[in-house]
């Protein structure tokens, strides 16, 4: 084995979202230095998708590859937790990924794990945890702080002074009320925002909340 196919990479999930990644994920390597495949667990996953090898999680363990790199390229943050916890056991590099397109700016500190979509943009002083994902033009303003294992759906709208905590997700398009220094905006632990939601209050934690102005969803 040459030294360069001692390493290999692969995009965790062949749905929907992993193949919007893999062409970002792929164009962050030096073409030709390293392998990219999918990773999918699904039996009825192809062998072959849009150019690239699929392996169920055994098959990828068992590649004679040293050093194993993998982003987690699936919308559930629940799940992206169980996943982690598999490749921090099996020693299983993380791979973060940005696209070339995903501006950030001053002062931002963004976890290990996470995945930036074309066209999303970070302005300043900005914390974000680990295994986070912004999809396709997503924005996230100045002073936020967001937690670990957050989702945001495309073109989310977070204004500056927001805190959102672990396991939130948002919902594509919703727009979040900016928040100011002494009194944040807060989205509490795994709350979820509907798509289109406007979000001009706190959300607590574990609630779902639709519309404009975002409300409890009745069931
Ligand atoms: N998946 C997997 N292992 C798991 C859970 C999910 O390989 O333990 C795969 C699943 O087979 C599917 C993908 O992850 O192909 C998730 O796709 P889905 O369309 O549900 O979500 P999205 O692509 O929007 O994140």
């Amino acid at each position: 084995m040459s030294e360069s196919n001692h390493i290999i990479y692969a995009v965790y999930g062949a749905s929907g979202f992993g193949r919007g990644v893999m062409p970002f994920a792929r164009e962050m390597l030096e073409v030709g230095t390293a392998k990219v495949v999918f990773i999918d667990d699904n039996p009825s996953a192809p062998t072959i998708l849009n150019g690239h090898e699929v392996y169920s999680y055994q098959e990828f363990l068992s590649l004679p590859h040293k050093n194993k790199y993998v982003c987690i390229a699936i919308a559930d943050n629940h799940i992206r937790k169980v996943i982690v916890e598999k490749l921090i056991k099996d020693e299983i590099h993380h791979w973060s990924v940005q696209a070339s397109t995903s501006v950030i700016m001053d002062n931002v500190e963004i976890g290990e794990g996470s995945i930036l979509c074309s066209f999303t943009h970070f302005t300043s002083n900005i914390r974000v945890g680990k295994f986070f994902h912004a999809n396709y033009y997503s924005y996230v303003a100045h002073d936020c702080i967001i937690g670990d294992f957050v989702t945001f759906a495309p073109g989310v709208k977070c204004n500056g002074n927001i805190i959102i905590e672990d396991y939130a997700y948002v919902g594509t398009g919703a727009i979040i009320k900016q928040g100011t220094p002494d009194k944040p905006l807060i989205i509490g632990k795994g709350a979820v925002i509907g798509m289109g939601a406007v979000v001009t209050k706190n959300v607590p934690a574990g609630i779902t909340v639709v519309g404009n102005p975002a409300k409890p969803l009745v069931r």
